[in-house]
């Protein structure tokens, strides 16, 4: 699919930028062209991004996304944290030597620089999974956020329904955060990411909503008021426009809160700052 005689376009102009989804350790496998750590956040921080989250989606990830962040922390300015947990794509490898893995790695959360559980959740699109085992292994990784006392990623593809009855179900047997975490890559109709509001979910959108034939996305961001609205990669996938096709990095990100100011008509500076501000509200990064 990708195009080597393209030139990536970049954006300019932008500061005090957090991607809040970035699989970092990804990026240095999948892509067409060698990249390395130290390229990704020098590009990213020249583009005005000073906070990025690396998410894991299974034990060797969560390991990598630590290390990672450990090892890079402040590098050309940048601010990075990471998540640890289990994707419903893998819910199968989810066992209690994982389950300890995680708790051990949240009680020592300050020293890891970890903020959140994830991403968890369930995937009926792909159904890598078994759908019961991913709504058990969702369920119990959700339960684990509530115990802990941290918020959570959840990744939701084709399973809006159920992701919301397990939601439901958790807020009322009173097992669910008051901020329980972000819905990431936000693909639901515009009615479910109202519950997920409601609920005091944060709604996370990346390169999609810039995509020329994507008119549900900017439906759904319609209805989401400002300070619930996060932006993020979700790299090395989901390149945003006007580099669709290409690898993703953290450096696209500015294209996504470009998008943001437009359709909600404010300045690109606001959205810059607002969706930094509630990204850091989200992760409990600081009080602001
Ligand atoms: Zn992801």
């Amino acid at each position: 699919m990708s195009d080597k005689t393209r030139v990536p376009v970049y954006p300019e102009g932008h500061s005090g930028i957090f991607d809040t989804h970035a699989h970092i350790y990804d990026a240095l496998r999948g892509s067409d062209s060698p990249v390395s750590v130290e390229d990704i956040l020098r590009r990213a921080s020249s583009c005005g991004v000073d906070t990025i989250l690396v998410p894991a989606d299974n034990r060797e990830t969560s390991l990598r996304a630590v290390e990672l962040v450990k090892k890079w922390d402040g590098f050309e300015g940048i601010d990075l944290y990471c998540s640890v947990g289990v994707h419903p794509h893998e819910a199968t490898s989810y066992d209690e030597e994982t389950e300890a893995f995680i708790i051990d790695m949240v009680n020592n959360r300050d020293r890891h620089k970890i903020r959140a559980i994830g991403e968890i959740g369930l995937d009926y699109y792909y159904d890598h999974s078994p759908r019961d085992v991913q709504r058990k292994v969702f369920k119990r990784q959700a339960e684990l956020a509530f115990k802990l006392n941290i918020p959570f990623i959840l990744h939701e593809r084709d399973a809006a329904k159920d992701c919301l009855d397990i939601l439901l179900e958790l807020k009322n047997v009173g097992m669910l955060l008051r901020s329980p975490g972000v819905c990431h890559c936000c693909s639901c109709s515009a009615e479910i990411a109202k519950e997920l509001i409601k609920l005091g979910f944060f709604i996370g959108f990346d390169g999609p909503l810039t995509f020329k034939n994507n008119k549900k996305t900017p439906g759904v961001l319609d209805v989401c008021p400002l300070e619930v609205i996060v932006a993020e990669t979700d790299s090395p996938y989901l390149t945003p426009e006007p580099n669709r096709g290409m690898s993703n990095e953290p450096c696209y990100v500015p294209f996504v809160v470009d998008k943001i100011a437009q359709i909600k008509g404010i300045t690109i500076e606001e959205a810059s700052r607002i969706t930094a501000q509630n990204g850091k509200r989200l992760f409990r990064i600081s009080e602001v």
